[in-house]
C-alpha cells in the first residue's frame, strides 16, 4: 500500500513536471520572458472535491475529483473529464495545461482544463456511474458553464455520462442548457462525427504528414496502443485506407499479425468479449512487447508516458502519431529525434476531438445542427493548417515537431494574454 503511495507521487511528480518541461524547452526556443513563463507555467484554479456516493449495496463510498482550469485567456476553457483509479490532481493539471495548448494550436477560442474522479467505472454499474457523475457534477458546477468551462468525454467516460451532466447542470438552473457539455449524445444535441473526431482528426494528421515526409499509407504497417474511443476509429480508418494494422491492444494487452489484422472483425470481437485479446487470427502480446513489433506508424492511444527513455531506441515506426495524451516522456522524445523518427504531437494529433466539440457548442448555441460531411470537411481542413503551422516552425527552429506545436500555442497564448494586460 506504502509502495502504492510512493509509486502514484513519483509518477504525479513526473506528469506535470513533464507538461512544465515541454513548456520551458518550447518557451526557450521563442525566447519566452521570465514575466510570461511565471504566468503561464501554472494553472489559473485547481479545484478537489470529495463527495459521498450511495452505492447499490446501500453501503456509501466517499470519492475524490478535480477540475482545473489552466488558462481562460481567449475564451471559456475546454477539457475532457477522466473516470480512473490513477487519476490525481498533478495529472489532471498536466492535461490541462495541454490543453490549453492544444486549442491553440489548432485556433480554437477556447483555453484549457481538465477534470477527473479517482473510481473504477469497471466495477461500478450504471446506477452508481450515473449517481457518482451527477453529484460530480453539482460539485463542480460552480467552474463549468457554456460561457465559463465546457467539459468533454476522456478516458472512460462516454456520451451517456455527458448526458447526466447536462441533466444535471440543467436541472440546477431550470432548463435545459446543451452547451455545458460537448460529447452528448445526438438526440441531445450532440454534433455528428464527434464520436469518431479524435480518431479520425489523427489520422488526417498522418494523411498530412504521410504526404510530407514521402510515405506511402497503402504499404505501410501500423500498430495501435488502446483500442478505445480514440484507438479503435484510428485503427479503422487507417485499415479503411489501405494501411496494415499488424497490432492492436488495450488494457488487457495487445494482438499481433504480421499479414494485417481485419479490424472490422477485431472491433467485433471486442464487442462480443470485451478485449482484444483472444482474437483468433493473432497471437497474443503484452503491451510492452506491442510497442516495439515491427512498423511503419505508431498510434498511441492509450494513456500516457509509455514510450520512455527505457524503450525509445527499440520503437522500429518511423512515424508516431500521438492520439492519446502524453504518451512520451521528454527523454524518448530526445532519443526519438535523435533516431530521425517523426512525432506527431499529441497537442496537434489528437485535436480533433477538442475541434469537433467545439463544433458541437457553436452548433448548441446556435441550435442549428450540421451534417457529417460539412463537420468532417471543416475538421480536414483544420487539421491541414495546424499540420502546415507545426511543420513550418519545426523547420524554421530546426526542432521536433512537439517542441514546434508547443512554440506556436505558446506564442499565440503568450501574445493574447499580453494584449489583455494584467488585472487590475
Ligand atoms: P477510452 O477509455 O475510450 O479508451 C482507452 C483505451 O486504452 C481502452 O481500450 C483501454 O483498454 C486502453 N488501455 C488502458 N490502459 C492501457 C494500457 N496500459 N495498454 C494498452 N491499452 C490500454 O479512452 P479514449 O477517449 O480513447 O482516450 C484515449 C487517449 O486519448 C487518452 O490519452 C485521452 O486523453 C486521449 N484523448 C481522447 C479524446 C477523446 O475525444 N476521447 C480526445 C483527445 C485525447
Amino acid at each position: 500500500m506504502v509502495t502504492d503511495v510512493v509509486a502514484r507521487q513519483v509518477h504525479e511528480q513526473s506528469l506535470f513536471q513533464t507538461a512544465v518541461e515541454q513548456f520551458n524547452i518550447a518557451a526557450d526556443i521563442i525566447g519566452l520572458d521570465d514575466d510570461m513563463r511565471r504566468i503561464l507555467s501554472v494553472c489559473k484554479r485547481e479545484f478537489t472535491v470529495h463527495f459521498p456516493v450511495e452505492m447499490d449495496d446501500g453501503s456509501v463510498q466517499v470519492f475524490q475529483g478535480f477540475r482545473v482550469h489552466h488558462n481562460s485567456g481567449p475564451g471559456p476553457t475546454k477539457g475532457g473529464i477522466r473516470f480512473h483509479p490513477d487519476v490525481t490532481v498533478e495529472e489532471v493539471k498536466a492535461l490541462a495545461m495541454w490543453m490549453t495548448w492544444k486549442c491553440a494550436v489548432v485556433g480554437l477560442p477556447y483555453g484549457g482544463a481538465k477534470g477527473g474522479v479517482t473510481c473504477n467505472p469497471k466495477v461500478m454499474s450504471q446506477n452508481e456511474l450515473q449517481n457518482l457523475t451527477r453529484r460530480f457534477t453539482s460539485e463542480i458546477s460552480m467552474m463549468i458553464g457554456p460561457n465559463r468551462d465546457i467539459p468533454a468525454p476522456d478516458v472512460n467516460t462516454n456520451p451517456q455520462i455527458m448526458a447526466w451532466i447536462m441533466d444535471t447542470y440543467s436541472m440546477h438552473h431550470g432548463y435545459s442548457i446543451p452547451g455545458v457539455v460537448t460529447g452528448k449524445p445526438l438526440i441531445l444535441g450532440g454534433s455528428e462525427g464527434r464520436s469518431e473526431a479524435t480518431g479520425r482528426g489523427c489520422v488526417f494528421a498522418i494523411h498530412d504528414a504521410a504526404e510530407k515526409f514521402g510515405i506511402d499509407l497503402t504499404s505501410s504497417r501500423v500498430i495501435v496502443q488502446g483500442f478505445g474511443n480514440a484507438g479503435s476509429v484510428a485503427a479503422r480508418l487507417l485499415w479503411e485506407a489501405g494501411a496494415k494494422v499488424v497490432g492492436v491492444s488495450d488494457s488487457t494487452g495487445g494482438i499481433h499479425n504480421a499479414n494485417g489484422l481485419d479490424i472490422s472483425k477485431v472491433i467485433a470481437h471486442k464487442a462480443a468479449t470485451g478485449t482484444v485479446v483472444g482474437y483468433r487470427e493473432a497471437e497474443n502480446v503484452t503491451n510492452e512487447e506491442l510497442l516495439v513489433l515491427p512498423c511503419d506508424i505508431l498510434v498511441p492511444a492509450a494513456l500516457e508516458n509509455v514510450i520512455t527513455g527505457e524503450n525509445a531506441a527499440q520503437i522500429k515506426a518511423t512515424l508516431i502519431a500521438e492520439a492519446a495524451n502524453g504518451p512520451t516522456s521528454p527523454e524518448a522524445d530526445r532519443i526519438l529525434w535523435d533516431r530521425g523518427v517523426k512525432v506527431l504531437p499529441d497537442i496537434f494529433a489528437n485535436a480533433g476531438g477538442v475541434t469537433v466539440s467545439y463544433f458541437e457548442w457553436v452548433q448548441a448555441l446556435q441550435a442549428f445542427p450540421w451534417t457529417e460531411p460539412e463537420v468532417n470537411e471543416r475538421l480536414k481542413g483544420i487539421m491541414a493548417r495546424a499540420f502546415r503551422a507545426v511543420s513550418s516552425t519545426s523547420e524554421k527552429y530546426n526542432v521536433h515537431m512537439r517542441s514546434a506545436a508547443l512554440a506556436l500555442a505558446i506564442q499565440r497564448v503568450a501574445d493574447f494574454t499580453r494584449v489583455r494586460g494584467i488585472y487590475p
